[in-house]
């Protein structure tokens, strides 16, 4: 048994099985981990025939070419699940949407917003208190985010700040900025300084935050940054994520041309962009704020930030993190300026459908190549991105 500090979001979590909206089953390569893979070819061989054909690791569930669901998926539930018990399910499919890491000698948990059922959770259920409970299983293998020279403690409560400074009851865009303006700062110090200054950075961020520099190209150039992603994953978009992306074209009145990774806008662009922002701040904003401020409180844990994420350091993963903000943000003043308030499903699908993307990315080189183009690698270019 072991003692995991869990997000309050997986007291609350149940897997919506055979009503989920968007199937963790469908679409997806489920890795298996060596441990399972001998486990089906020790007491249960006829399950290797589940898994792709390939010499060694990553192995991967076995997927229908015709539906892209696993082909252990039977009337919606897991067929080794329900006949062998989780465990014979792999740690990718026992564990998700649970993202575990270790921090020092403490097991952290926490969930993706890829899952429906955690979006909605964490979008809008209230939630209690992060807890401590215990584990039977853990994955087998866990990363270790403790930077050297730091104590374990302090790291808990670096992480603990930062997601601490998502509660103000500020707009969203304000609290990321304040977070990457304090990641910055840090990034210069050596590891045992952070846990006293973390605070200080926090508190003091809004001096040093930088005039918005905006560039009117910004959605635009945004929406054809995440056409070009796509296209670059070589894994096809899911319905939902494209009917996100259409309302945004939509929206903007932009057509994306995705055979040719463009975007083409015209004169109605403009002025369907001012429409889009008047209607952000004349009244989707309240509406919209707290989903957003939720969304980044999310973000902060998923990347067990300051420690984890996409990027080779501190600067590039708030970069990172400020363009998904933006593209959420963007996809939901677009669904707001085409269809009025949304409703929960709505906002449910807008953001499930862009964390199942955007989550995912294992590479930071394309989109920070993306960032130092458009300039939005700099503080003052992302305060004006976030501006919309
Ligand atoms: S995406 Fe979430 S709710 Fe849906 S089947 Fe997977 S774990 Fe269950």
């Amino acid at each position: 048994m072991t003692t995991v500090i869990q997000n309050a979001v997986l007291s609350r979590f149940q897997c919506l099985g055979d009503k989920c909206e968007d199937t963790c089953c469908q679409n997806w390569s489920m890795q298996v981990d060596a441990l399972t893979r001998d486990r089906y070819a020790q007491q249960a061989p006829e399950l290797l025939a589940a898994i792709e054909p390939a010499a060694e690791t990553p192995w991967i569930m076995r997927k229908d070419a015709a539906t892209g669901f696993c082909v252990k998926l039977e009337g919606g539930l897991c067929g080794i699940h329900r006949d062998y018990g989780s465990a014979f399910l792999g740690d990718a499919c026992h564990f998700y949407p649970r993202v575990t890491r270790s921090l020092g000698s403490s097991t952290v948990m926490t969930a993706t917003l890829s899952c429906p059922e955690i979006a909605r959770l964490s979008l809008f259920e209230d939630l209690p208190s992060p807890s401590q409970v215990t584990m039977q299983r853990l994955p087998a293998t866990l990363k270790n985010y403790l930077p050297q020279g730091m104590a374990e403690i302090d790291a808990l409560a670096i992480h603990h700040s930062f997601h601490a400074a998502t509660a103000d009851d500020v707009d969203a865009e304000l609290i990321f900025l304040r977070i990457a303006c304090a990641s910055r700062q840090l990034e210069n110090l050596p590891a045992a300084n952070w846990a006293i200054l973390t605070g200080f950075y926090l508190q003091d961020a809004d001096l040093r935050l930088p005039v918005a520099l905006r560039d009117i190209n910004d959605p635009f150039n945004l929406l054809h940054a995440l056409c070009g992603l796509i296209v670059a994953s070589h894994k096809p978009a899911s319905p939902r994520l494209l009917q996100t992306i259409a309302d945004m074209e939509t929206a903007l009145a932009a057509n994306l041309d995705w055979a040719n990774v463009a975007i083409t806008t015209s004169d109605a662009s403009i002025p369907a962009l001012e429409h889009l922002q008047r209607s952000w701040y004349e009244e989707a904003k309240p509406l919209y704020n707290p989903i957003l401020r939720r969304w980044l409180a999310m973000q902060i844990s998923l990347h067990l930030h300051p420690f984890g994420g996409l990027g080779h350091n501190l600067a590039q993963r708030v970069t990172l993190m400020g363009m998904r903000l933006a593209l959420v943000k963007l996809a939901l003043a677009s669904a707001h300026a085409l269809h009025g308030p949304l409703a929960q499903d709505h906002i449910v699908r807008i953001v499930q459908s862009l964390s199942r993307f955007l989550d995912h990315l294992g590479d930071p080189a394309f989109s920070m190549s993306i960032a130092t183009e458009t300039g939005w690698d700099s503080e003052a270019r992302m305060h004006g991105l976030l501006r919309l």
